[in-house]
């Protein structure tokens, strides 16, 4: 639950704490504004997966590249984005391009490590799905690498989740990689 008395008290000792002045005019509504901001992630995090049954045997790799994400380093509270690639092997039921969309805001609109939430969109559609076989793989640029640090701007950072048949099966595998690098 968003405590958001708790969000502005800390924001605005923050702010105190780099130096500022938490009462001059740009910032006197930050601590207010952040607080609503985290609010608002909450409020996505929940919605209703409706899913299509899928008549016939459709055996064949449902493929999403390029969904858009945005999320937060929990190191360094700095936003880390770019996109997520999913592919499914269905097992009866599909669902929507804009379920998935949904599905990767709710777990990405809170503080992440990239690795944590590639497992978390598959096995969330592991779960939902109960495909044949699940693959995820998020391309992602930190800014708490690319503005310090290793200060390497641009660099992307990959990573992947892959289930049942995109594990066990290496044509599958193959298929999906390169069906998202292309
Ligand atoms: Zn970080």
């Amino acid at each position: 639950m968003i405590d958001k008395e708790k969000i502005e008290r800390a924001v605005r000792l923050f702010l105190e704490g780099i130096g500022e002045n938490p009462d001059r005019e740009g910032l006197k509504e930050t601590p207010t504004r952040i607080a609503r901001m985290w609010e608002e992630f909450e409020s996505m995090r929940s919605f209703d997966m409706k899913l299509f049954e899928e008549f016939g045997e459709y055996n064949e790799m449902v493929l999403v590249k390029d969904i858009r994400f945005y999320s937060f380093c929990e190191h360094h509270l700095l936003p880390f984005f770019g996109y997520v690639h999913i592919a499914y092997i269905p097992n009866g039921v599909i669902c929507g391009l804009s379920k998935l969309i949904r599905a990767v805001r709710a777990l990405s609109l809170r503080l992440q490590v990239q690795e944590r939430l590639t497992e978390e969109i598959a096995d969330f559609l592991e779960k939902e799905l109960n495909p044949k076989g699940v693959g995820v793989v998020i391309s992602a640029e930190h800014l708490c690498m690319s503005i310090r640090g290793a200060m390497s701007p641009g660099h992307l950072t990959v990573t992947s989740a892959l289930r049942g048949i995109f594990l066990k099966d290496i044509k599958t595998r193959e298929e999906f990689l390169k069906l998202i690098s292309g």
